[in-house]
This record gives structure tokens, C-alpha cells and sequence, in this order.
């Protein structure tokens, strides 16, 4: 299979590489740094602290056969190296990851999708486009209509994908072996560029240590 996941995403050009002392702070919130999407956290403390997601589960009524790759995106999210904890149990600071089972024509999912993100700010708006905004909590929503009948392998990548877009990050274009990639795949969680920095935080890089700064910078 060769389906295609969310979300629209012109990459724009990014900031220079950030560091704590030019750490954004908006009201309510903290900031690793600028450009699309902001991802403040009403939680989160800023650069070199956790962050901490919190997956809620709203799929297994209607399709428990995903409870197994779907517990396994969320557990390589959360031993991957990098300042994200995702689980499914609660956590004082943590924000929400809704994961959907929905189904073509709705919420935006066309036959050609596997699992569609949308991420919401505080006022209640959503959007299904990486822009700018304060992402407070997202839904993640997989596709049981292209879903269905495949190997658990590319459910488990579509969840990790998914959750990757609900953290912020954008899609990888130029490492097929990224969960980012924009393409359904096998790759069963994030790689070295999903946390890292390549191909740098100021020329389009989009992993987890650029989007949130731990250790970095
Ligand atoms: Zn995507």
C-alpha cells in the first residue's frame, strides 16, 4: 500500500537555530521557539523539561484488533530518546492525544488516507493544516475504511505517524526511514531524524529536538 496520510504542509523556512535564551513565552503557555506550528503547551515548562502526552483511546470499542499497534506506536514514542513521555496513563502535566477510529468522509479522511491529525488550540479551533498555533489538544483519526484488512505493521506506523503530526512535527520528506515520511510504511516508531535535529533546526529540520529543544541548543 501506498496511501498517503494528512496533512497539507508547505514547509516554510524556519527560524535560526533556537536557543533557551531566545525561548518564546506566550501567555498560559511556553514555547520552544517560533515558526509553524508553535507548539505551546499550557503543561509544559519549556526547553529541557519533559513533555508529557497522554494518549486517550477511542478506538479499541470499534476496533480492538488495533489495541496491540496502537500500544505499540505510543510505547516506541515513549522509550525513544528525547524529552516526549506518551502513554496512556494519566500524568499531572500531560496533554491530550485522541485516537479516533473513524472512517472515509469524515472528519476530512478521503480513500487515499490512512490517518488524518487534527490539531486544536485552546479557544476550541482546529485544523487539519500545520500552521502556527497553540496546539493544546489534537484527534487523531485512523482510517478503519483503508485500515481494515491491513497488517498490523502499517497500523502501528500510521498511529506513530499520526502521533508524530499531534506532537507537532511535520512531515519528513527526505528520509523514507522516518515515521514522518509522508507515505504509509512498516516503520514500526520514530528514527534518529524524528528526534534529532537533521537536517538542522534552521534548514527545515522538523524532529522532536527541534521542535521542543531538549538537550539542544
Ligand atoms: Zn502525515
Amino acid at each position: 500500500m501506498s496511501l498517503a496520510f494528512i496533512v497539507g504542509l508547505a514547509l516554510t523556512t524556519l527560524p535560526a537555530l533556537a536557543s533557551s535564551s531566545n525561548t518564546p513565552t506566550i501567555g498560559n503557555g511556553d514555547c520552544w521557539r517560533g515558526g509553524t506550528p508553535f507548539t505551546c503547551r499550557v503543561t509544559w515548562t519549556g526547553v529541557n523539561t519533559f513533555i508529557y502526552f497522554r494518549a486517550i483511546d477511542q478506538y479499541s470499542a470499534a476496533e480492538p484488533g488495533w489495541t496491540s499497534p496502537v500500544t505499540a506506536a505510543v510505547a516506541a514514542w515513549n522509550s525513544a530518546p528525547g524529552p516526549q513521555f506518551y502513554s496512556f496513563t494519566p500524568h499531572s502535566n500531560d496533554t491530550w492525544i485522541y485516537i479516533v477510529a473513524a472512517q472515509t468522509g469524515q472528519h476530512g479522511l478521503t480513500s487515499s488516507m490512512v490517518g488524518l491529525t487534527w490539531n486544536c488550540d485552546r479557544s476550541g479551533y482546529c485544523t487539519d493544516l500545520n500552521q502556527a498555533m497553540d496546539i493544546y489538544w489534537s484527534n487523531v483519526y485512523l482510517n478503519q475504511s483503508t485500515l481494515n484488512g491491513q497488517a498490523a505493521a502499517y497500523v502501528q506506523n500510521t498511529a506513530a505517524h499520526e502521533s508524530g503530526h499531534a506532537m507537532g512535527l511535520y512531515h519528513n520528506s527526505s528520509d523514507s526511514s522516518s515515521v514522518m515520511w509522508p507515505y504509509e510504511t512498516t516503520v514500526p516508531g520514530p528514527d534518529a531524524n524524528d528526534i534529532g535535529t537533521y537536517p538542522g533546526c534552521s534548514s527545515s529540520g522538523a524532529g522532536i529536538d527541534c521542535i521542543y529543544g531538549f538537550g539542544d541548543g
